[in-house]
């Protein structure tokens, strides 16, 4: 099959791998329909994260179930499943409460498992899934072409603007700030509309991205970054600044910024992936303003949005706006890195 490897920044390339097959009976066997690049890629194809030894990369996709080890209960073949950006059984004590992605047996795509045997990646043609009752998430029949974008953005970006508002504890009503306008910003700005914010202000200054954010029920759009941005916020809201933050960047400016606009008693709920991110404790003490979030349990989150995107609730598939054949990947990569796509959409 073929599938990608990262070797170097800006060095991505499409090869020839042995086609998986069931190392153990939890596993599964996936035949990707579609993959995301995410964010978190560029940060590795930038050479902003370092790459110790080349890698197969792509953490999100949707595929048809091929194959079930002897103890896979709950998926069948034929079956359309969701995979979450990282795998787990489900069933751990951190599972059970509802952070999946600490797994204590699970693990992230593309890497050797426990076991030593290198899991696929999500950015080839099939995937040999670890745990695949805990993991995988399917639909009840196999859905529209044209649902597929929304069901793949349920991968990663979805569920981590979810987590985004979950953890700020986003209400009705509330007003609500997120910093950030990539995909994962503006999947935060669904989640937060989804569930009854009264006020939703995108910082964006592209366009493109402010257009999206506003489908996506953004109810305000500052421009300015930086203190600017803050200052606009503060204006925006009357002084009293936001009942909760969504900071979706994960630089110490995005941070700064999202702890400044937080009213009093407020919270930030933080998913961007932190490079560089002091927390001025003192300040969130004198302000009583919380910083909670982390990487997302995606999983856990799954069904509930599963069943938004097939009932037409939520369309967060939107931030698809480069749909390319597999064999183009590293075109995929170089519209993400160059900004003239918010998100790639590839498929085999
Ligand atoms: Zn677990």
């Amino acid at each position: 099959m073929k599938a990608t490897t990262i070797y170097a920044p800006r060095d991505v390339r499409l090869e020839d791998q042995p086609d998986p097959t069931i190392r153990k009976p939890t596993d599964a066997i996936v035949k990707v329909v579609a993959a995301g690049i995410c964010g978190s890629d560029l940060w590795y194809y930038r050479g902003d994260t370092p790459i110790r030894d080349p890698f197969r990369i792509g953490h999100e996709f949707v595929g048809i179930v091929e194959e079930v080890g002897s103890d896979v209960r709950s998926l069948h073949l034929g079956d359309f499943v969701i995979a979450p950006f990282m795998y787990s059984d489900n069933t751990c004590p951190h599972c059970r409460v509802g952070i999946q992605s600490a797994c204590s047996v699970g693990g992230i795509w593309g890497r050797p498992d426990r076991d030593g045997l290198l899991t696929d990646s999500g950015q080839g043609e099939y995937v040999r899934v670890p745990l695949a009752d805990g993991t995988l998430v399917a639909t009840r029949e196999t859905p529209d072409a044209a649902m597929v974008p929304s069901l793949l953005a349920l991968s990663d970006v979805m569920g981590t603007g979810w987590h985004a508002a979950t953890a700020a504890g986003v209400q009705d009503g509330d007003t609500v700030v997120v910093v950030g306008d990539g995909a994962v910003g503006l999947s935060a700005v669904l989640a937060a509309s989804r569930m009854g914010a009264e006020r939703v202000v995108a910082m964006s200054r592209h366009e493109a991205r402010q257009q999206i954010a506003r489908e996506f029920g953004a109810t305000d759009v500052i421009a300015e970054r930086g203190e600017a941005g803050e200052a606009a916020v503060l204006q925006l809201t009357d002084g009293v600044g936001a009942d909760a933050v969504l900071e979706c960047v994960g630089t110490g400016q995005a941070m700064t910024s999202a702890i400044a606009v937080a009213r009093p008693g407020g919270t930030v709920g933080f998913v961007g992936i932190p490079h560089g991110v002091e927390l001025p404790v003192r300040t969130m003490f004198s302000r009583n303003v919380g910083v909670a979030g982390g990487i997302a349990p995606a999983r856990q989150y799954l069904p509930a949005l599963r069943d938004d995107v097939l009932s037409c609730a939520i369309n967060p598939g939107l931030v698809f706006d480069l749909d390319l054949p597999l064999d183009q990947v590293t075109e995929g990569y170089a519209a993400m890195d160059e900004r003239r796509a918010i998100k790639t959409m590839l498929r085999p």
